[in-house]
């Protein structure tokens, strides 16, 4: 698989009353065609933050790009005019966000939203648009198509909705869908439902996706691989597979362990990750999640940590796999 988007080294931080927020620090990673990656990680984390830069959404001010390079298929993405831009948004990147209802325009029919986009970028006629938009609608599985064309936002379900969200995103056959924590709004079952859309739309189409998400189970059955970020670094990267066989990060862990089981008695409580994620105005000269890791030892605290490669393509950002941190390791401190 050839490589669509590549982010190196990307930091992008906020100028705010208090100060410098570093939202996300020195972030790498890729994407390959026809594969879908998520981006999982707790609110703040930077997952959205990095989505919206490659989509060119951060107000700048008071956001700022400090470094890095955003090249999908090959052009730098933070160089492209305001022009030139909007000619990739929306037509070879497509987005879909949290929350249909305030995402779509409620004086406009849904199939209007779904055309506007193939006129604009694909100098579609009208009727050509609607055609399409007809389409789309029953690709995603809306039934009546033709006669739903013509209603408004409010007249359609939240499932629903978010379906419409997805046939605004394809309409003009991105080759990058990112997906922006796109079922939390959503009740479990609809959840389920618009993932399976989403996947079986991937592979029929061959669109590549970013699936942005707080929710590390929903991401084993539609993501190839999993990228885990924290206080707006990666900490740990991988193929779906190495990240749920072998999570190395006590982050990842955590976040694993959070998840109900089915297997868990009623009167059994979730374990939760204690604490909360650190100050991103003063980000720790550590490591960031040495307060609330129960495995931080001394250098935890004083040194940030490397990637560690694992094998494959698996990499943890943390001391506990650093194989100089042996003798660190006998420094062991539990925290409650
Ligand atoms: Fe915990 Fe240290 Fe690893 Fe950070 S580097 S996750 S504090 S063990």
């Amino acid at each position: 698989m050839t490589t669509m988007l590549e982010v190196k080294d990307l930091s992008v931080s906020f100028d705010v009353f208090g100060g410098e927020v570093q939202a996300i620090r020195n972030v790498s990673f890729d994407v390959k065609h026809g594969e879908a990656v998520a981006i999982v990680g707790e609110s703040g984390s930077g997952k959205s933050v990095t989505a919206q830069t490659v989509m060119r959404l951060i107000a700048m001010p008071p956001g700022r790009v400090k470094n890095g390079e955003i090249l999908f298929e090959g052009q730098d993405l933070l160089k492209l005019s305001e022009k030139d831009m909007q000619k990739i948004r929306g037509n070879k990147i497509g987005m879909i966000f949290q929350d249909p209802m305030t995402s779509l325009n409620p004086t406009m029919p849904v199939g209007k939203q779904i055309s506007e986009g193939l006129v604009k970028h694909q100098g579609m006629s009208k009727s050509e648009a609607k055609e399409r938009a007809v389409e789309m609608l029953k690709l995603v599985g809306i039934p009546t198509p033709e006669a739903r064309y013509k209603q408004y936002p409010h007249e359609f379900s939240g499932g629903m909705r978010q379906r419409v969200m997805i046939a605004i995103a394809l309409a003009c056959n991105p080759s990058l869908l990112i997906a922006d924590e796109p079922t939390t709004a959503l009740d479990v079952t609809i959840q389920a439902q618009i993932l399976r859309l989403m996947k079986r739309l991937q592979e029929q189409l061959g669109t590549s996706i970013i699936l942005i998400t707080h929710d590390l189970g929903i991401v084993a059955d539609v993501c190839d691989r999993v990228m885990v970020m924290y206080a707006g670094q990666i900490v740990e990267s991988g193929t779906t597979e190495e990240i749920f066989a072998n999570p190395s990060h006590p982050y990842t862990r955590g976040l694993l362990n959070s998840l109900p089981k089915l297997s868990q008695r009623k009167d059994e409580p979730l374990v939760p990750i204690y604490g909360t994620p650190p100050d991103l105005i003063a980000p720790p000269k550590g490591c960031g999640f040495c307060d609330r890791c129960s495995f931080a030892m001394n250098i935890c605290r004083t040194t940030h940590p490397e990637v560690t490669e694992l094998g494959g393509s698996h990499q943890v950002r943390c001391w506990l796999q650093d194989p100089r941190a042996g003798q660190a390791a006998e420094q062991r401190e539990v925290h409650a």
